[in-house]
């Protein structure tokens, strides 16, 4: 991977991968299971009109377990390219934590929405939220009893799909770290980006999905291989 000088604008696709080191776990490391769920009966609008105890009881356990997790190296090197590199950056995430900002990262977007915020389906704005959703509390912005988890399920549609593809197209560079290369559309990003003329790099545990579309992978822990790229396109 070449220096500083040959990239300008760059951008980085985080997925579990990258919090997985920091303790947090997801459905797809456990057969289709998380924490004994199965992805149709907490993740689909279907299951929140079905059954939205179930749901709201399971967000507010990820949302506060998130709570006591902290970054990884991965993170914090992100952080610091995010701060130093003087060309455009977007991180954009699969992740609904936030360790990416608690390491220090600002230009980050959650494409799959976010456990710290809760959506008010009666003003459609986001208001930040920390704590249980359960006893259908007021949204602080209207006072409607109509908040529900901030986090795009499947069958929604991502957060930002435009922001996305304007970085792609200025993006001369496009990482994946720690994705599955399962989950569409974030999975076709690579495609997108080598059909705009970007170099394409992957960095994963193992081989994802989508790994032949990338021009270079490297495999292993993202708290090691991230760090080491970092100092390598940054040159120091
Ligand atoms: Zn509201």
């Amino acid at each position: 991977m070449a220096a500083m000088a040959q990239y300008r604008n760059i951008v980085i696709l985080t997925g579990a991968g990258v919090s997985a080191e920091s303790g947090i776990d997801t459905f797809r490391s456990e057969g289709g299971l998380w924490e004994q769920h199965r992805v149709e009966d907490v993740a689909t609008p279907e299951a929140f009109a079905r059954d939205p105890d179930l749901v709201l009881r399971f967000y507010d356990m990820r949302r506060a377990a998130i709570q006591t997790k902290q970054p990884n190296a991965a993170h914090h090197a992100l952080a610091r390219l995010d701060s130093t590199w003087p060309g455009n950056l977007l991180i954009v995430t699969q992740n609904v934590d936030d360790l990416h900002e608690r390491a220090g990262a600002r230009r980050v977007h959650h494409m799959h929405g976010e456990h710290l915020t809760a959506w008010c389906t009666a003003c459609d704005r986001r208001p930040r939220w920390t704590g249980p959703l359960i006893e259908r509390p007021p949204c602080p912005l209207c006072g409607a009893s109509a908040l529900r988890p901030d986090v795009v399920w499947f069958g929604e549609m991502p957060y930002g799909m435009d922001r996305i593809h304007a970085a792609l197209r200025e993006a001369d560079l496009f990482v994946s770290i720690g994705t599955s290369g399962a989950v569409y559309p974030a999975a076709g990003f690579v495609r997108s980006a080598r059909e705009l003329g970007a170099a394409t790099l992957e960095l994963n545990l193992e081989r994802s999905r989508g790994s032949s579309w990338f021009v270079e992978t490297r495999l292993g822990p993202a708290t090691e291989l991230v760090p080491e790229w970092v100092e390598e396109v940054l040159g120091c």
